[in-house]
């Protein structure tokens, strides 16, 4: 009888040799102890959250009209053992911890972990038509099958735990790498939400800045392409108001929920958004609470390992660190971008305007969009606005002719940069209009500098081929609100509006519109 137990080990060890599956392995032995004993072969796995049954194929049709499991998937007809999944297991099944033969004759072997004794974690049922029983011989043969399986088992389970620790570690270091990359503060978060969402296989992961109503999402990954897209990017707080509280009361270091039919605000937001499960971490940017990380499941529920939630922590604050990053990023990009419009000569064409050597509207909206970077918008410090108009230009240009306008606009574009400093641009926004934006300026310094260029224009009258003519301008100030402004237009918009005012006000003066309406 030793050949049996041979013929089968063979086929085990060559699972673990060859690293398969843990799943092939499974059904490989199943397969072979149902044709080495012409038996039927029913391999319980009591130990997992949903135990699984692998099954050889006398016990299909047993299984399936009794319900005691369902099949698992779709049905490989051309497979000959069959995987279904089970929501209980029965007592009797686990009462021996020795192997013994029911009433009904099968043959029943229970696999403790390791050949360690207690908790189970297989059965193996065998059931054999022909009578009389089990020979003493096949018993001790199929006793080292069992001790076989479970140490292959064993050595793929770890092989497997080793090749996932290996893996987040790998995710860990590359998105350290990424926070000392040259990529802007949203290609960062996008990366890291990515990054987390391949290396934990989720179906989607998000980051929420949960500190503002409404909350918004600041980045999305999605692992298949078959989820509907995030339809809003602003959410209700009060979806969230119970997370936060756990997280900022509760202390908690994370929360998973799965999709029940209790009246919830955060419940109703998975069905909407057709979710199963959700895990949160929450974030925090220099010990204050800034938002979660959150990773979606949709087809089905999914419980996180201890190691796959440290990984998560650890990547949690590693986007926490380029939250806090992307601030200094962002002033640092501003005095590169100055420097780069100092010296760059043959850029110089490209971005700035022929006539009065101002940067030029296209600079103008890489500047904004710069500004409004969804990772930086609300903590970076406030930036303002400042849009000039010159008084009644047109009747400059009808009295004077259009060479005549054009000096005079060379030398307004030229007395507001002599007023700005160095690395603040002054930009030439459309015919006779002009932009300044001051970054870390609050709403008060910015009308001070309104009122200093104002009088810069005003109080000199302009000297031109046909003599001094005197000028005036009107100004708009807006400082932004990173609450109530979406983007850096919006602050424009506003600053467009004031200025609107000071037209209708009588001109030659400054006017200011700080909150949005
Ligand atoms: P307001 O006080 O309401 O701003 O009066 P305005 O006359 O300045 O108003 P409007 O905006 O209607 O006129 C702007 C004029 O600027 C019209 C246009 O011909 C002139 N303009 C635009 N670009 C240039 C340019 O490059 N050179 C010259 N010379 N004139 C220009
Ligand atoms: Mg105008
Ligand atoms: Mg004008």
């Amino acid at each position: 009888m030793k050949s049996t137990w041979k013929s089968i080990y063979s086929g085990i060890k060559a699972a673990v040799v060859d690293l398969d599956s843990i799943d092939s392995l499974l059904r490989q032995t199943v397969r072979s102890i149902a044709l080495a004993y012409r038996a039927d072969c029913l391999l319980w796995t009591v130990l997992e959250a949903t135990p699984r049954l692998y099954a050889s194929q006398g016990w299909w049709a047993a299984l399936e009209q009794n319900a005691i499991a369902s099949p698992l998937g779709a049905i490989d007809s051309a497979s000959d053992v069959r995987l279904y999944e089970t929501q209980t297991i029965p007592a009797w099944l686990t009462q021996h911890s020795q192997l013994h033969e029911t009433a009904e004759g099968d043959l029943l072997v229970p696999i403790p972990q390791e050949s360690s004794g207690e908790p189970l974690r297989f059965v193996l049922q065998i059931r054999r038509a022909v009578s009389p029983g089990w020979s003493k011989p096949e018993l001790e043969s199929i006793e080292i099958v069992c001790s076989q399986l479970e140490m292959a088992y064993s050595a793929l389970f770890w092989r497997d735990r080793l090749e996932q620790s290996r893996a987040q570690a790998a995710l860990v270091g590359r998105i350290a790498r990424l926070l000392n990359s040259s990529l802007n503060p949203d290609e960062i978060v996008e990366r890291i939400v990515a990054e987390l969402g391949q290396g934990l296989h989720c179906d989607r992961c998000v980051l929420i800045d949960l500190r503002h109503d409404p909350v918004s999402v600041l980045a999305v990954w999605d692992g298949d392409s078959a989820i509907e897209p995030l339809e809003s990017r602003q959410i209700d707080r009060s979806v969230w108001q119970e997370v936060i509280e756990m997280f900022l009361q509760a202390g908690a270091s994370f929360l998973a929920f799965d999709l029940d039919s209790e009246p919830d605000p955060l419940q109703d937001w998975l069905r909407d958004i057709q979710a199963a499960s959700v895990l949160l971490i929450p974030l925090f940017t220099q010990s204050e609470f800034f938002g979660a990380v959150a990773l979606l499941e949709y087809g089905q529920t999914r419980t996180y390992q201890i190691d796959e939630l440290q990984t998560i922590r650890q990547v949690a604050d590693q986007a926490a660190i380029a939250l806090t990053n992307a601030q200094h990023y962002q002033s640092l990009w501003f005095k590169q971008e100055a420097l780069r419009l100092q010296n760059n000569s043959l850029q110089q064409e490209v971005i700035r305007d022929q006539l009065t050597h101002l940067l030029n509207r296209r600079s103008l909206e890489r500047e904004l969009s710069q500004l409004s970077a969804r990772a930086v918008w609300t903590v970076q410090p406030a930036f303002s606005i400042i849009v000039c108009d010159i008084d009644y230009f047109k009747l400059v240009n009808d009295t004077h002719g259009h060479p005549i306008g054009d000096q005079v606009l060379h030398s307004v574009a030229a007395r507001l940069q002599k007023q700005l400093r160095r690395e603040t641009q002054a930009y030439r926004y459309g015919g006779e209009e002009f932009v300044v934006i001051l970054t870390e300026a609050t709403l008060e310094k910015a009308i001070d500098v309104a009122e200093r260029l104002r009088q810069a224009i005003c109080t000199t009258p302009i000297s031109t081929s046909v003599g001094s003519i005197r000028v005036t301008a009107s100004f708009g100030v807006a400082q932004q609100d990173s609450l109530g402004d979406r983007t850096a237009w919006d602050v424009l918009q506003r600053a467009d509006r004031a200025l609107y005012l000071a037209k209708r006000a009588g001109r030659d003066r400054v006017e200011a519109l700080g909150q949005p309406c």
